[in-house]
């Protein structure tokens, strides 16, 4: 525990907390270091102070008590920031200071917390204030805001029902703005809210301006766990955090007419990282005014001519925050009257596009080192420079045009609501939503979350839908204002055409662009600042990066995105083709030997060319060929499939019965534990034979072109040596049988993949005979957990929900369980492969936690010596890797 509770900030001074920048961020929480941190660079800060992190825990380790030191502490910083600002009183009947309640975690949690303006507001004080200012009008806005966000935030009422109020307020004078309101109308509005408010607390708004500041300092306290911040912390995969800091701060107004306003701004532009000061303003405004969506603000640099003065000084500070920080920055501001204060600055959630580019141009600036910026650019974020473009060719009319919030482009089907995204996507999984909405707000995280792409109809760069979509790398248009949108009839109206809701709408991103219907898109390329980033890279990382690919022009495609050789290519996708399910299928109908080897080579010539293009892709890298993996039945129509059974009978000349037979046959109760892997070669050698004659003649084929050729053999689903063994003994027979006949010699390895528990447990019998392992982790979760992997749709998001489990295992790697049988597995394998044949064992993985950040960094530590993932993830595993070796995955950017 921190020696103190509070910390003061104010003047061009802030209360040391003795700690490094992650310490104070961790006490202070993000905003509150940062506050502190510009006061004591000269940039001018309204005065206040912090409740710290330690406190919030402490909240609620006394069952949501403010702990009683830290009271006076409160009361003490308060008495410093009235004389720090002009020496007035909180709520001060004469003249009043006036104090915001920030929430502020050590990591960003946008409009995830609340907001208390204006507190120290009393009936008495709102006239005292009327009064100083000469300013009736700004004195009962500001009191009437805090009601409602008092009101709202501290005592659960309903937001909608003061909105309300204020509707009917307008209707009943026939104005449009809230600023069109007189004096005497937000004076009426004052009693109108305090009657709301009487009716759901059941008591009077409190007139102890004392007592709404611990109430605020409650209310930020519970928000931490209030369902929004729960929810954002699930999706962003936020945890081990104490809890959210207090910070309370003189207020300054930007609402008290022409010279006044607030802003919120980047220091360079966080959609595609160039570096121009980037951000919107809203004159005569308060607070979340400009991010709330409701007017549609102004660009910063019109600010220029508004207000000159001030602009010159914020682009100063601009640079000073830069040179300071050494990162890009995300400002909020408010202006009052004419006076310049800064309220907020913090690295700027960018999307994956601005982050390459930023962190490759700052160190082209000399702010930064190579090192740094491989450290910065969260790996997942890359995903956004791996998103498919709309295809430029397609001749799709733009309807509207809305401002280009997150770039890339995305078609889906219209949904109105977030819940609906989310009921449909729990129904559909696979369908592409659109999101449409006027505005979004927190509550609506889930649903954006789950669709392709969101669309507004108001809001500026700064909205929620937009800083949101950016931080996930989702396409997003805001502010289409030539889109109409009807709930009831559930439509929308773009430029005179009806778009109902389940039909396809298309946005770009990166030009605002809004298309109705669906649009193909195109596979990105991997170029400038992408590419030299990723040189960097590759200078820091110890891990090997290969690509999961079946196919020549996904070998292709990884290679191009620095894949080093192929970790796992299945066979059996090469089964399925048009072309040879027919063989297959009667390699699976064959009742001798005989027949069975007679189907089997007619598959061979396929499995050989296609080898012959991988081999060829992959020219001078290592690549993995596996097995037959699944069980036979896959290969034929379900059991209950009448049709199909007909369809496949015909096909195949033989009668249903026949067909329906072996399907009966091969049916199986439980197929992930049931006749498959090296189980299916064990009792059928000929299919085993096949694969390798196939593997080791393209390969003779593709080196006798001047290539160079690596084929590692792997044999699937080994629990026992023995399996090994004899599949081992018998895939060399048949390789040296094929090079003697070419007069050709090819160097092959033959090798595992550690997929059973017991396979990790034995993993030193097995690597007597194996020469590398690779670990399928899709199955050794399912297996280890003994959940199907297909079948936890049921329980995963209770378990999650319910923190039994901190992450889907199946996205990443259970490091205390699964991960414990890998690093044994590792460690029992390479020991014995070194004593008995003194050789190192050459270790992989291969599932889908390849392309995982987290469990890229497990590989790294445990001594895997390559990750294989999928090809468009190719590049997020290269960075992993690198921050993994440079021993720093920096999750806060
Ligand atoms: P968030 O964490 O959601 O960004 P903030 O604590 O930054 O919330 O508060 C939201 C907005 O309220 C700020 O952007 C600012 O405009 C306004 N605000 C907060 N504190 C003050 C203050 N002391 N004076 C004037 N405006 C304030
Ligand atoms: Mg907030
Ligand atoms: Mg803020």
């Amino acid at each position: 525990m921190s020696a103190k509770h509070v910390y003061f900030f104010g003047g061009k001074t802030a209360e040391d907390t003795g700690l490094d920048a992650k310490g104070q961020k961790e006490l202070l929480g993000g905003k509150g270091a940062n506050l502190a941190e510009m006061c004591r660079i000269g940039i001018p800060v309204p005065p206040g102070f912090t409740i710290t992190t330690e406190v919030c825990a402490a909240y609620y380790e006394q069952g949501k008590k403010i702990p009683e030191a830290a009271v006076p502490a409160i009361e003490e910083a308060l008495k410093k920031v009235e004389a720090a600002f002009g020496g007035r009183k909180l709520g001060d009947p004469a003249d009043p200071l006036l104090v915001s309640v920030r929430s502020g975690a050590a990591l960003s949690m946008p409009g995830m917390m609340n907001t208390i303006l204006n507190l120290g507001l009393t009936d008495a004080s709102v006239e005292g204030l009327a009064k100083k200012t000469g300013n009736p009008r700004f004195a009962y806005d500001s009191y009437r805001r805090l009601i409602d966000m008092f009101g709202s935030t501290a005592m659960g009422c309903e937001h909608e029902k003061f909105e309300h109020e204020i509707h009917e307020m307008k209707k009943a004078k026939g104005v449009k703005l809230d600023t069109d309101l007189s004096a005497d109308d937000l004076k009426e509005l004052v009693t109108r809210y305090k009657a709301v408010y009487k009716a759901h607390v059941m008591d009077d708004f409190p007139q102890d301006p004392k007592k709404q500041l611990f109430l605020a300092v409650n209310a930020v306290f519970n928000s931490w766990n209030g369902n929004k911040a729960i929810e954002y912390r699930r999706i962003e995969r936020i945890t081990g955090l104490r809890g959210t800091a207090v910070n309370v701060q003189a207020m300054v107004f930007g609402n008290m007419g022409g010279t006044s306003g607030t802003g919120v701004a980047f220091t360079r532009d966080p959609n595609t990282g160039e570096n121009v000061f980037y951000g919107d303003y809203l004159i005569n405004a308060q607070g979340e005014d400009v991010v709330a969506g409701i007017r549609t603000p102004e660009p910063i640099a019109k600010l220029h001519e508004d207000m000159p003065k001030v602009y010159e000084q914020l682009v100063g500070i601009r640079s000073t925050l830069e040179k300071h920080y050494k990162e890009m920055q995300d400002i909020e501001f408010t202006v009052q009257e004419g006076v310049l204060y800064m309220l907020q600055t913090r690295s700027g959630k960018r999307t994956g596009t601005a982050a390459v580019r930023i962190a490759v141009e700052m160190v082209k600036e000399g702010l930064i080192d190579e090192t740094t910026a491989v450290k910065r650019v969260a790996p997942d974020s890359l995903n956004h420079l791996l998103q498919p473009q709309l295809d430029p060719k397609s001749k799709v009319e733009v309807v509207a045009q809305g401002i280009a919030a997150s770039p890339g482009g995305a078609s889906g089907i219209v949904l109105l609501s977030a819940e609906a995204v989310v009921a449909h996507a729990e129904k559909n999984p696979n369908d592409s939503i659109m999101l449409v909405r006027k505005e979004t707000s927190p509550e609506d995280v889930a649903g954006m979350h789950l669709a392709k792409g969101i669309l507004t109809s108001t809001g500026g760069k700064a909205s929620h839908a937009a800083v949101v979509a950016r931080g996930w790398g989702k396409p997003c248009v805001v502010g289409c204002e030539a889109m109409k949108i009807n709930e009831e009839a559930q439509t929308i109206t773009i430029a005179g055409k009806t778009v109902k809701a389940g039909e396809f709408l298309t946005i770009n991103g990166t030009t605002g662009d809004v298309m109705i219907g669906k649009v193909p898109t195109v596979a990105p390329s991997m170029t400038g600042d992408f590419a030299t980033l990723m040189t960097w890279a590759d200078k820091g990382r110890k891990l090997k990066i290969r690509t999961n690919a079946d196919a020549p022009a996904d070998a292709a495609k990884a290679r191009e995105f620095g894949a080093e050789g192929i970790g796992l290519c299945r066979t059996e996708h090469m089964f399925f083709g048009k072309d040879r399910i027919a063989a297959v299928r009667e390699m699976i109908l064959a009742t001798s030997t005989d027949d069975r080897k007679k189907a089997l080579a007619k598959i061979e010539p396929f499995q050989k060319a296609d080898f012959v293009g991988i081999f060829e892709a992959m020219d001078g890298y290592p690549v993995t060929i596996r097995l037959l993996d699944p069980p036979l039945h896959e290969f034929l129509p379900q059991k209950d499939n009448v049709e199909g059974t007909e369809d496949v009978a015909r096909q195949m000349g033989v009668p249903v019965s026949a067909i329906r037979e072996r399907v009966d046959e091969l049916h199986e109760m439980n197929p992930m534990m049931g006749f498959r892997g090296c189980r299916l070669p064990v009792v059928f050698p000929e299919i085993g034979d096949m694969q390798v004659r196939a593997i080791i003649e393209a390969a003779i084929e593709v080196k006798k072109k001047g290539k160079s050729v690596l084929p590692e053999i792997m044999i699937p689903l080994v629990g026992v040596v023995e399996e090994l063994t004899m599949l081992k003994k018998r895939a060399i027979a048949t390789a040296e049988e094929c090079m003697t006949k070419a007069g050709i010699k090819v160097e092959y390895q033959i090798g595992t993949m550690i997929e059973l528990p017991r396979a990790a447990l034995t993993a030193d019998e097995i690597a007597a005979e194996a020469e590398f392992f690779s670990f399928g982790t899709n199955d050794l979760t399912q297996m280890t957990f003994g959940f199907s992997r297909d079948d936890i749709k049921g329980f995963m998001p209770t378990y999650l929900k319910e923190k039994i489990l901190p992450v889907d295992p199946f996205q990443s790697i259970d490091v205390k369980g699964v991960g414990k049988l890998i690093d044994m597995g590792i460690k029992l394998g390479r020991e014995s492969r070194k004593a008995k044949h003194g050789q190192h064992l050459k270790v992989g993985i291969c599932g889908e936690h390849g392309g995982d950040p987290d469990s890229v960094v497990f590989c790294h530590k445990v001594g895997m010596d390559y990750v294989s993932c999928s090809p468009f993830r190719v590049p997020i595993a290269r960075l992993a890797a690198a921050q993994a070796a440079l021993g720093d995955t920096a999750r806060d950017k």
